[in-house]
Order: structure tokens, then sequence, then C-alpha cells
């Protein structure tokens, strides 16, 4: 095969990609080289609406449909990293949304299961992934709070919207050495934790303060 299929397309992105990169994750701390190009890669405004395209790469979430939002791109970085994806992981996305945190853990991990309540937002972001050839993913509708547990375990479980507590199911669907990310705390401020399953213990640390959509379902809001 030709070597020219390993160099990434250029778009009228790259350089807003970079900039995003360098000035909002590198400077800000994150290090993680595969979490960096990942984010380099990937083209953030394929998955935002057409008005907001040029809004994609800026330091802030943008809203998507249902009322939903794209998470800022540091707390997405920041939640990545925390995961330490080295590619052979199975991971589990709770909360789809646009698909575009979907595309950058089948960047970063081997398969990707992911679940979103919106039948709507799900076959959007099934879409644009399927356009873009993010073959390693599975989306599926439904209440992700339980987990997906046909699928279980998983050795990293990141969770895209907040919950009161953090719910068992998912803590129960880690795999030994499994991490997850979940935003913990009321609807307007919550932390973002980083639960790590090792030889029978869970052991929590907070990351960082950050503002989610809540995770509505049977073990969330
Ligand atoms: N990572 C997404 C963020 C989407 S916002 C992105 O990059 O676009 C969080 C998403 O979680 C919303 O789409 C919301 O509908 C979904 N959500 C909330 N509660 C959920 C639940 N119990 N199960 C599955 N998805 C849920």
């Amino acid at each position: 095969m030709s070597s020219i299929n390993t160099v990434p397309a250029l778009d009228d992105f790259a350089n807003e990609r970079k900039h995003m990169v360098e000035s909002q994750l590198r400077s800000r701390g994150i290090h993680d080289e595969r979490v960096l190009n990942a984010m380099l890669q990937v083209p953030r405004h394929e998955f935002v609406s057409e008005e907001l395209r040029t809004k994609a790469y800026a330091d802030h979430p943008i809203p998507i449909a249902e009322d939903q939002t794209i998470s800022q791109p540091f707390i997405i970085a920041l939640s990545l990293q925390a995961l330490a994806l080295t590619g052979s992981e199975s991971v589990l996305e709770v909360g789809t949304g646009s698909g575009y945190q979907t595309a950058l853990l089948a960047v970063l991990a081997r398969a990707v299961f992911s679940i979103e309540r919106y039948a709507t937002l799900a076959r959007g972001a099934e879409a644009i992934l399927a356009k873009l050839g993010y073959g390693n993913v599975r989306v599926f509708v439904g209440d992700g709070s339980h987990g997906l547990r046909e699928f279980a375990p998983f050795d990293a479980i990141v969770v895209s919207a907040a919950a009161p507590t953090i719910p068992k199911s998912l803590v129960g669907q880690l795999a030994e050495k499994g991490r997850m990310v979940i935003p913990v705390g009321p609807p307007h401020a919550q932390q973002l934790q980083l639960v790590r399953n090792a030889d029978g213990t869970v052991a929590i640390e907070t990351l960082e303060g950050c503002r989610f959509v809540p995770l509505v379902g049977a073990e969330g809001y």
C-alpha cells in the first residue's frame, strides 16, 4: 500500500486544529501525545451544524441538537488523557451526543461502544462516524447509566453527562485495572472524577471542576 495513506488529509480547518492543540491543550498540561495527535486529526467541525463550523475549534462547549452540547476541547482532552489508552482497549462511552469524542476514542482504542438516550443524536453520530471511516465503533440507543452489560467488561469508560453519584452498574462493568472518567455532582457544577478499579478496590481521584448536561436515567438524574 502506498505511504500516502498515512498522511492526514488536509482540510480547511487543519490550522485551527493545530492552534487548538497548542493554545488550549498542550499549554494547559495535556501531554499524552496520542491524545494530542488524535485531536489534531479528528475534524471537530464535521460534528457541529453548518452555521457553527467556524466556531468549532473555539475554547468552549458547542450546542448540538436536543439541547445538548459537545464539551470544550480541553475537558475532552483531560478525560481522554486520564483514561491512558494505548490502542488495545475496549471502551464504553455514555452519551454519544455529536459523536466527536466517539471519533477520538475510535482513534485511541481498539473497540468503542457508545450509548446515547436520544435516537436522533445516535443516528446522526453513526452517520457521520461512518462517513469519516471510523469502523471500530458501535452506537446504541438507550439509558447508558446502566452501562452496556452484554459487552462488559470495559478497559475504560467515559461518561459525557453529569451523574448525582457514580453509577454502581458502571463500576461493575470496569475490567480489572479499568478506568472511568465521569463528572459527578449537582446540575450546575460538578467534579470530573477518575475511578480506578484495581485488586478489588476502587480508587477515586478528582481531576477538575466542570459543567456537563445531566445524565438522565435510572442511575442518573
Ligand atoms: N461526548 C459528546 C457529548 C454529548 S453531551 C460529544 O462529543 O458530543 C452528553 C450526551 O449524553 C447528550 O447527548 C445526552 O443526550 C446524553 N445522555 C444523557 N443521559 C444519558 C443516558 N442515561 N444514557 C445515554 N446518553 C445520555
